[in-house]
């Protein structure tokens, strides 16, 4: 049974109304190798007329944004010409590789009529070898994505196999993703490698594992030192659930881009600078 390494609670740090939690990275955590950053936006709700996201066109570089919509709707464009708009139970995954420009938009439904808004968004890195691949986005809705029911939990597969069943999304690494909601009371078992990265963050609820209480806007880090785990729902639960195996390489994080080296940076900030992504 792997045990608890240490609980991380989400840093508050809204983007004007937008209300923001960030448990990753975290001033307890650096990254969950190759798990480098996890914004959680809500939830909330957004009044009618209102003014939207504040993510407008931006680059990025050398790794890939999960977005998981949870409530509310998102629009995506990017300059690889991939247009659309994801409601509540959806993902969007983006590999930016060698660079995409892109903005995370409300459609204009949401700015007329507001509504609901919970959103996830997880940076994934990307090994040097792949950190310039070309480019790729899938936007799945919630019908997309299958439901899989397991000891009192429904898991939603988005990548990878889960209880036997596979995620619509086939990754350019193996990085293995879902949510997972327990009902109050349910007790469920998660077999993981070990030599794998757990990403196990309470979004809603609260849970019990290796004997701790881990509730909403807890990030869970695990040690390495089992092939399994159990979450105890103490209220209806939602969870983001995920593995992978760490890179091990050197990062070096400027903003939007996410390189080994210094001047893979700089390289990065010209190459956007002379419209080169995008
Ligand atoms: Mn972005």
């Amino acid at each position: 049974m792997r045990t608890l390494k240490r609980l991380h609670a989400a840093v508050r740090e809204d983007i004007g109304e937008l209300i923001t939690r960030r448990p990753l990275p975290g001033p307890g955590i650096g990254q969950l190798d190759p798990f480098l950053l996890l914004n959680h936006h809500g939830p909330q709700v957004y009044p009618p007329g209102n003014a939207g996201l504040p993510f407008g066109p931006h680059p990025h570089r050398g790794f890939e944004t999960v977005t998981f919509i949870l409530h509310g709707q998102l629009e995506h464009r990017d300059s690889g010409g991939h247009e659309s708009v994801i409601g509540a139970g959806g993902v969007q995954w983006m590999t930016a590789g060698r660079g995409v420009v892109h903005s995370e938009l409300a459609p204009r439904e949401f700015l007329e009529r507001g509504g609901e808004l919970e959103i996830l968004q997880l940076w994934v890195n990307l090994p040097a070898r792949m950190k310039m691949t070309e480019p790729r986005y899938s936007g799945l809705q919630a019908a997309d994505i299958p439901a899989v029911t397991h000891d009192g939990a429904i898991v939603r597969p988005v990548s990878g196999e889960w209880l036997g069943q596979v995620g619509p999304i086939r990754p350019l690494m193996d990085v293995q993703l879902a949510t997972v909601h327990l009902a109050r009371g349910a007790t469920a078992r998660f077999a993981v490698p070990r030599g794998r990265t757990v990403l196990l963050y309470v979004v809603g609820g609260e849970l019990r594992i290796d004997a701790h209480h881990a509730p909403r806007f807890t990030l869970v880090e695990l040690n390495d030192d089992g092939d399994e785990f159990v979450l105890q729902a103490h209220e209806d639960s939602t969870v983001l659930l995920g593995h992978a195996a760490p890179l091990d390489e050197p990062v070096v994080a400027y903003g939007p881009f996410v390189m080994n080296t210094r001047e893979e940076i700089h390289q990065a900030i010209r190459d956007y600078q002379a419209g080169r992504l995008g």
